[in-house]
């Protein structure tokens, strides 16, 4: 099997208990420390075999291959991205089944990163995401005041829109966000819109 690893957390001594979005499957499986395994981090895509255990309710893993990304020595891109599967993480949590829609996503998205400006790159995988969830409103209501918004867009956790003077945020031009939303694409925003919007996913997916 494979798949992206989204959470690490150590128990007794050097063991682990890792979680690993799969294809269809969030699977949470124990690693016995062994001094000859191969280092796991989070962020990492990994072929591996899950060995169940009778004892347990959860399997082990086993047979871990870290597969390889042409950036995983950029060491920002790698920051970047190990920044956005933790939020990955804090947003799946409780979910065991999944669709394979989010595994497509990360492999399309590791694919973007390796031609294009991280942030950007995530940004607009953020959007698809968020489509998919049924989570974007295209038709640009504000979540505060209930009224349409025709100018003075702004975003908010989540991407939600609100009037930039309702929620006292940064004011966006509206075709931008449209185009955001529509085409997934943010070649209208400058460096400077991209922080911003990078910003508030950042506060969690
Ligand atoms: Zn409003």
């Amino acid at each position: 099997m494979q798949g992206y690893v989204l959470n690490i957390n150590k128990v007794r001594d050097e063991d682990l208990i890792v979680t690993i979005l799969g294809e269809d499957y969030i699977h949470r499986a124990y690693r016995f420390y062994g001094a000859r395994h191969s280092n796991i981090h989070i962020g990492y895509k990994i072929d591996f075999e899950l060995e169940i255990n009778i004892k347990s309710n959860m399997p082990r893993l086993k047979d871990v291959i870290q597969l390889g990304f042409p950036w995983l020595l950029d060491s920002k891109k790698l920051y970047l991205w190990q920044l956005y599967i933790k939020l990955f993480y804090h947003h799946l949590k409780d979910v065991d089944e999944i669709d394979d829609f989010y595994k497509n996503l990360l492999d399309d998205l590791v694919e973007r990163i390796t031609k294009q400006n991280p942030k950007r790159a995530i940004l607009e995988s953020y959007v698809k995401l968020c489509e998919y969830e049924g989570r974007l409103h295209e038709d640009f209501t504000c979540l505060l005041c209930d009224l349409p918004i025709e100018s003075e867009i702004s975003l908010i956790r989540g991407f939600l829109t609100t009037h930039a003077s309702c929620s006292y945020s940064k004011n966006f031009n509206i075709e931008k966000i449209t185009t955001l939303f529509s085409d997934k694409t943010s070649i209208d925003f400058d460096d400077d819109e991209i922080e911003y919007l990078w910003g508030i996913i950042q506060q969690g997916l």
